[in-house]
């Protein structure tokens, strides 16, 4: 069979592979989709140290069980289930968690197996009728906005601020609709970029220069109930802080390269005007269920955020598209 297997940074190969085969607990899959995000882009750049090549990359997955044709989404992070943090169902922050992609086989690939460790914490979710292989291949991504603006208590009437205009962005921008933002604003300092989500997205206005003045005046001077950072930047984390309105929620949804993770922040603004700041690392097994049946109920919508299918041999196409910011969600079709 074919897979796409990353050798070391600026490395990835599309080669032949013998077929997998499942062990016992484990459960083998015909990919059908495999969806790429920034996580690929950053890996074919830089590496990952949790990654020991070759590895066959790909962690937005949805397939067919071999044998008996059922349709699943496998999840991409994999709690252990059994420490503290599981215990107490914490299962995003599981120290002892490992992915799909990174300490296992992936999704860019014809065939592969999923761990039973994966079975365990029910990371095997079946696709409702309705839904594509390819919708169902973004509620992994969708699963972490949902954990993000779960834990920035996204709800009912609030003003939302989204900054980054990627295909996280545009989830953001969706989900906070279905949870009842009254107003979501889509910041992004790329501006074809931010017109091609906008156009998709619709959100209630753009914001391409002058983020913190802009929300203010969008705000009546009152500033954004929740401000979620969807891009690596420290600069769209000091802004965040910047446009918040009191007892706001800023989101640091993305995280920042390893090497300038340090940012600048008013500590006063955070005290006085009683500021939550949160950060978000990943899914959780329950988020993924959530997150597909969101997309089944039409909740939030994703088929038309996917911009790009291409067959595995333009693997390393579909990673450009992405590094350019030149598509929304591009998919894999093994
Ligand atoms: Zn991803
Ligand atoms: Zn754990």
């Amino acid at each position: 069979m074919k897979v796409a297997r990353f050798h070391a940074p600026g490395d990835i190969r599309v080669e032949d592979a013998p077929e997998p085969v499942a062990g016992p607990g484990e459960l083998k899959i015909r990919v059908r989709n495999c969806s790429t995000c920034g996580t690929d882009v950053k890996i074919f750049k830089h590496g990952h140290h949790h990654i020991r090549p070759p590895r066959v990359m790909g962690h937005e997955i949805a397939g067919e069980v071999v044998g008996t044709g059922e349709r699943v989404q496998v999840i991409a992070a994999i709690p252990c289930g059994t420490c503290e943090e599981c215990r107490r169902g914490r299962r995003t922050v599981c120290p002892n968690q490992e992915s799909m992609g990174y300490h296992y086989d992936g999704g860019f690939a014809e065939y592969m197996v999923i761990p039973a460790k994966v079975r365990a914490v029910d990371g095997v979710n079946a696709i409702p009728p309705g839904v594509g292989f390819a919708e169902a291949s973004v509620a992994e991504p969708l699963a972490c906005v949902l954990n993000g603006q779960s834990l920035a208590r996204v709800g009912a009437g609030d003003d939302v601020v989204v900054m980054g205009a990627g295909p996280i962005g545009c989830l953001h921008v969706r989900l906070a609709r279905a949870r009842g933002a009254a107003r979501v604003f889509l910041v992004d300092v790329n501006a074809e970029r931010l017109a091609m989500a906008a156009d998709l997205v619709r959100p209630d206005a753009v914001v391409d220069t002058d983020a913190v003045d802009q929300v203010l005046k969008l705000t009546g001077g009152r500033g954004a109930d929740v401000v979620i950072t969807a891009a690596a930047s420290g600069a769209a984390q000091e802004q965040a802080l910047r446009m918040a309105a009191r007892q706001a929620r800023i989101s640091f949804f993305g995280g920042l390269p390893k090497d300038a993770p340090i940012i600048a922040l008013d500590s006063n603004l955070v005290h006085y005007r009683e500021l939550t700041i949160v950060g978000a690392n990943g899914s959780s097994p329950a988020h993924n269920a959530e997150a597909l049946r969101l997309i089944a109920e039409g909740l939030v919508p994703v088929a038309d955020l996917i911009t790009h299918r291409l067959p595995l041999s333009q693997v390393l196409d579909g990673i450009d598209l992405v590094s350019r910011g030149a598509a929304i969600k591009v998919t894999i079709e093994p």
